[in-house]
């Protein structure tokens, strides 16, 4: 009969390779790694050692568990397990280091002394060689900078052929300040800008050089010592330079030079394409700022396209409305002027109530907000006619909860698809007299007044005033 094949006396395994042998028994190569690297206090003498041993399972010093090896290091007296025979892990570190940061002299070259203290002093000596001996890209470069035949430099990292296998280094360097403070995004902007301009003719290529260096990488840097630095500033940035790439390829495509850069050429290319083009705005300010380009108005446009008729063809329709001969009834001519002169949508008109239409002597006020405003002439001749022609039913004693325009059915307003559909035969755009209503209005006052007055929201009003004073007064004065 053959003995029983060898078990581990913690893990029972055979068929295993032994690393030991203690009281307990023969002790496997992984119980033996596992059981090395366990560090507290005896629960048997109560010293903060290492626990090697085992006792009703729980881990013991080796006094305690009689374990006949010394595990203190010969050089440091730190007790742990030897990485070398009688040498710890951190004395191994500290020699390997030595070695691999030796300027030449047997001395650690001085600009990487720091990275030497803060890797020897740190707890975790065993998983920070691990991490030299499998990376052989930071050994063979922390060897090279040490014997100075690459500089501790930024440039060293950036230009290292596979820049992604000392990353962690150039951070540690960070870190320790052996290199100087650089923002990564930054530096990941400049490599995506330098990728993009690479591709493009030389001269256009110097172009976003400039304008992504002055207006992007200003900002951000700027904003990167005042610790506001985010996310969201590169993506506008890659998209503002894209767009700028974008508006110089338009100029290639219509074989014309940024000096030579026309209007038509900026309408063209806000005209034929996605809102999103407008984004280049920002660039061809620039470049017009700095003579890249000649003096060119780039408007502003809103995100989506906002129909708006001309105000030529917003007049032609009020002055068709106070034509008393025109085939339009009262009612509707009243709905028609609200909305051409004070911009309301159906909707609201056709829910209007005779209350707010107040007339007092020879003037006519009508009120969509809190405020009353005065129908100047000859337009109030059209509200007048329309209070004149309306049921008597209707204005006698509710006039809080009498229409305005009431409806066929007793009780109803007038349905706003059927005020719709007889304005569409008038030939109006609703949507567009609407905003062009709207603009008039914030061009003779202010966007807030307009808002007040007209019950819209202040955002609305202030963008049509941009587009209004951008597209309608500035634009064209310009010209
Ligand atoms: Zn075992
Ligand atoms: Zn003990
Ligand atoms: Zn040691």
């Amino acid at each position: 009969m053959s003995p029983p094949p060898a078990a581990c006396a913690r893990c029972d395994r055979t068929g295993v390779k032994f690393a030991t042998t203690w009281p307990e028994g023969r002790i496997c190569r992984r119980c033996y790694q596992r059981a090395t690297r366990i560090h507290g206090t005896c629960p048997a003498c109560s010293q903060p050692r290492l626990l090697p041993g085992l006792i009703d399972a729980e881990p013991t010093c080796t006094d305690c568990a009689g374990i006949p090896k010394d595990f203190h290091c010969t050089r440091c007296g730190r007790e742990d397990e030897p990485v070398r025979t009688g040498l710890c892990a951190h004395c191994c570190l500290a020699d390997d280091l030595a070695l691999l940061l030796d300027d030449g002299t047997g001395s650690i070259a001085a600009p990487l002394r720091p990275l030497f203290a803060a890797l020897t002093t740190q707890k975790h000596a065993r998983s920070a060689r691990a991490w030299l001996t499998v990376n052989r890209h930071a050994e063979q470069l922390l060897r090279d900078i040490a014997q100075r035949r690459a500089p501790l430099a930024h440039e060293t990292f950036r230009d290292h052929p596979v820049p992604q296998k000392v990353a962690f280094l150039r951070e540690l360097c960070l870190e320790h300040g052996l290199l100087g403070r650089v923002n990564l995004d930054i530096e990941r902007f400049q490599d995506w800008l330098e990728s993009k301009a690479e591709a493009l003719p030389a001269a256009d290529a110097r172009l976003i050089r400039q304008y992504a260096r002055w207006v992007h990488l200003n900002r951000m840097r700027h904003l990167e010592r005042r610790g506001e630095l985010k996310k969201g500033t590169f993506l506008a940035a890659k998209q503002s330079t894209t767009m700028a790439i974008g508006f110089l390829n338009h100029l290639v495509t219509r074989g014309t030079m940024p000096r030579d850069c026309s209007q038509a050429d900026v309408d063209d290319w806000l005209a034929t394409g996605p809102t999103t083009r407008s984004i280049a705005r920002t660039f061809v300010r620039w470049a017009v700022e700095h003579g890249h380009i000649p003096s060119v108005e780039f408007p502003y446009r809103t995100a989506q396209t906002t129909p708006v008729i001309g105000q030529q063809q917003r007049l032609d329709h009020i002055r068709a409305l106070t034509d008393p001969t025109a085939p339009i009834t009262a009612a509707d001519r009243t709905i028609a002027l609200f909305l051409l002169l004070y911009a309301q949508p159906l909707t609201r008109i056709s829910r209007m109530t005779l209350d707010q239409v107040e007339a007092i002597e020879d003037t006519i006020l009508v009120s969509f907000s809190g405020d009353r405003l005065e129908i100047p002439p000859p337009f109030d001749g059209v509200v007048r006619a329309h209070l004149d022609a309306l049921p008597n039913a209707n204005t006698s004693s509710h006039r809080g909860q009498a229409w305005l325009f009431p409806g066929a059915q007793p009780g109803q307003h007038m349905h706003q698809t059927s005020i719709m559909d007889r304005l569409r035969e008038l030939g109006i755009d609703l949507l567009g007299a609407r905003n062009a209503a709207l603009r008039a209005l914030v061009l003779e006052m202010p966007a807030p007044v307009v808002a007040g007055a007209f019950d819209y929201s202040y955002t609305v009003t202030d963008r049509h005033r941009r587009d209004a004073g951008a597209t309608f007064t500035d634009y064209v004065t310009h010209r």
